[in-house]
């Protein structure tokens, strides 16, 4: 799905480390998490220390931390984990976090980067963004006061666009005496709900990111707890390529790389499968096919190339081809359509108007599309399903979509890059909701 509000911050990483970073770290796996939870569940405190003890800090943002947190951090505390994550970012000065910020760290195993997600109720659509390319959630739940209806909402939203490893951080456990009973309590909650919106499986972990127990190491105080630290967990979970690279080729081109007469390829990232020269690739909507003759990159010409790559095509045959389409294995092609099943979060202070034509960007495909009135929004408390004529802010539903033009999609159940999309206001130019198709209505 298209991030649109994805910032760096400035106190994390640049654009420059972040290159030299994936590059030292080439031969790691990398898994995409996000931290979920409420206000002053200490998503913050958690990530700190877990930049913290991977060694990800700045030298000169230590030595400011180590100042600062005599001023104002949390008393007792030699270092206030929190103040390191905030920085000097305009979210501790509106006391929430009001955008995505992207954090990278690594361990002698793998790399991560971790979409730190607001938790303040009306800004779902954050979340949505970070979440939407995420491998695992942490879901964190403050050891005193259990789950609460954030709780539900963010897991709920984290299912929907398809995390299939849930982590429940049970933290704080220091407040609560790190009490088994306490735990299994909390535990057993939200197993009843996680079953009630269909996630089979989560891990459960009793932590204090504050005080550090079962973070990177296991802890003393939970000697009832065998499992592994956060860390280690983070560290054996599946990441999620290995499904998409098990799937037929897909790549949406991004742009026609034509820098003189002799040259023609077609530029974008892989969305799944694999190619090699010599493949017969079908160019979609047209349904053309032709055969690579060579995938070039900046690094030189691949023999091979597979699902999270950034690469060039070039084919035999001058058939057409421009941004939008989707070049794909010529024997399993996807489909095109444009009426559609699709579940909707919706975004922006003014409701969503049926009939209207707003822009549906998918991958590198923006077409003219409207709404028709939801069938259904589903209440996040008690997963019911609603009548209503709507779509308010945060509301979460499911509509019919019609668009102007055919789309190459797939569902997004099975993928994220076909199957994701944003609606954008044709006036406003701003992002007013994210959509993951369900199933077609129409065949195009
Ligand atoms: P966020 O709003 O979710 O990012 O929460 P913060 O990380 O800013 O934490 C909120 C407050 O809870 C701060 O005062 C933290 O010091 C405190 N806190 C966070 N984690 C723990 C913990 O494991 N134990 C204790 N005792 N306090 C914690």
């Amino acid at each position: 799905m298209s991030q649109p509000d994805v910032i760096y911050q400035t106190d994390a990483l640049i654009a420059q480390d972040i290159d030299a970073y994936l590059e030292t770290h080439q031969h790691k796996t990398m898994l995409r998490f996000i931290t979920c939870g409420s206000v002053d569940d200490g998503k913050s405190t958690l990530i700190g220390r877990l930049l913290y003890d991977s060694k990800m800090i700045f030298e000169d943002q230590l030595a400011a931390l180590e100042s600062d947190s005599k001023k104002v951090g949390t008393q007792g505390a030699a270092i206030d984990f929190a103040l390191l994550v905030d920085g000097l970012a305009a979210e501790r000065e509106q006391g929430i976090t009001i955008d995505v910020a992207y954090r990278f760290f690594n361990t002698e195993k793998r790399k991560f980067i971790v979409a730190d997600c607001p938790g303040h109720e009306q800004y779902t659509r954050n979340m949505v963004t970070g979440a939407s390319t995420a491998d695992l959630a942490v879901i964190l739940i403050d050891a005193r006061k259990g789950v609460l209806v954030q709780t539900r909402r963010h897991s709920y939203l984290c299912h929907l666009l398809g995390i299939r490893n849930i982590v429940l951080a049970v933290n704080k456990m220091d407040l609560v005496d790190y009490s088994q009973a306490r735990f299994d309590e909390i535990v057993a909650d939200y197993g009843a709900f996680a079953a009630s919106i269909g996630i089979e499986a989560f891990t459960a972990l009793p932590i204090s990111g504050f005080a550090g127990d079962n973070v990177t190491q296991p802890s003393a105080n939970t000697p009832w707890y065998t499992g592994p630290s956060l860390i280690a967990h983070l560290e054996a979970v599946p990441v999620r390529g290995a499904d998409d690279l098990a799937r037929p080729f897909r790549m949406p081109v991004q742009w026609v790389n034509r820098p003189n007469l002799d040259f023609r390829g077609f530029s974008g990232l892989i969305a799944s499968g694999t190619i090699k020269p010599g493949d017969i690739v079908r160019v979609l909507p047209s349904g053309k096919t032709s055969t690579v003759t060579r995938i070039v990159t900046l690094e030189g010409d691949l023999d091979q190339a597979q699902a999270g790559q950034a690469v060039t095509l070039c084919l035999a045959d001058e058939i057409d081809c421009s941004r939008g389409d989707v070049i794909a294995l010529a024997d399993a092609p996807p489909e095109a359509a444009d009426q559609f099943d699709a579940t909707l979060v919706w975004m922006a202070d003014e409701a969503l108007t049926p009939g209207r034509a707003y822009w549906l960007k998918l991958g590198t495909q923006t077409v003219s599309a409207t709404v028709r009135a939801p069938k259904y929004v589903v209440n996040v408390n008690t997963m019911e399903h609603l009548a209503a004529k709507t779509l308010e802010l945060n509301a979460i539903g499911v509509a019919e979509v019609v668009t102007d033009k055919a789309l190459v999609y797939e569902p997004y159940a099975q993928s994220r890059a076909l199957g994701g999309f944003i609606l954008i206001d044709k006036i406003t130019n701003a992002t007013v909701g994210a959509g993951m198709l369900n199933f077609c209505l129409r065949r195009a």
